[in-house]
């Protein structure tokens, strides 16, 4: 008597936890068919070989142009010593200022960027077309903007 009821309910729990896996699957399935899961991952890449572009304008070319205006001026290499001794602490400030002009040279490349990629993409705009046309009132026609009489269906136009 116990076994069949626990046969029975084994079973119940084995069809719900098909339905449940299937329901599953079917919103996985979804959640990566979605095009902005691709997209994202596109983003991701795009970006990690985006950051190399940038900082290889910012290491290979900023910075030693940047060593020339400072007279070869070393500032990561800049630091107080606390205390006495070989372990003593230092207070590496000369790097904090190095991240800084870094943070502030990236800032200035990708704002160039951007406006490079701006400016590129305002030129491919077309410009709309003059309007020299309308509506006529009565038959719906386009007709020239100057028209005093519509030439489709002969009405005389206010203006
Ligand atoms: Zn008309």
């Amino acid at each position: 008597m116990i076994c069949i009821s626990i046969n029975a309910k084994m079973n119940t729990i084995r069809n719900e936890g098909n339905t449940i896996m299937k329901k599953f699957m079917e919103e996985f399935k979804k959640f990566i068919a979605r095009g902005n899961v691709m997209d994202m991952a596109v983003g991701v890449i795009i970006g990690g070989a985006f950051t190399a572009i940038v900082n290889s304008l910012v290491n290979d070319v900023m910075m030693p142009i940047l060593s020339i205006i400072t007279g070869g001026l070393d500032f990561s290499s800049l630091c107080i010593v606390l205390g006495e001794g070989e372990g003593a602490a230092t207070l590496n400030y000369g790097a904090f200022i190095a991240a800084i002009i870094n943070f502030l040279l990236i800032a200035l490349v990708i704002f160039w960027m951007i406006k490079a990629i701006n400016t590129f993409t305002k030129k491919k705009e077309e410009k709309p077309a003059p309007v020299t046309t309308k509506d006529c009132p009565y038959c719906k026609s386009k007709i020239a903007l100057e028209a005093t009489r519509c030439p489709q269906c002969t009405s005389q136009l206010e203006k």
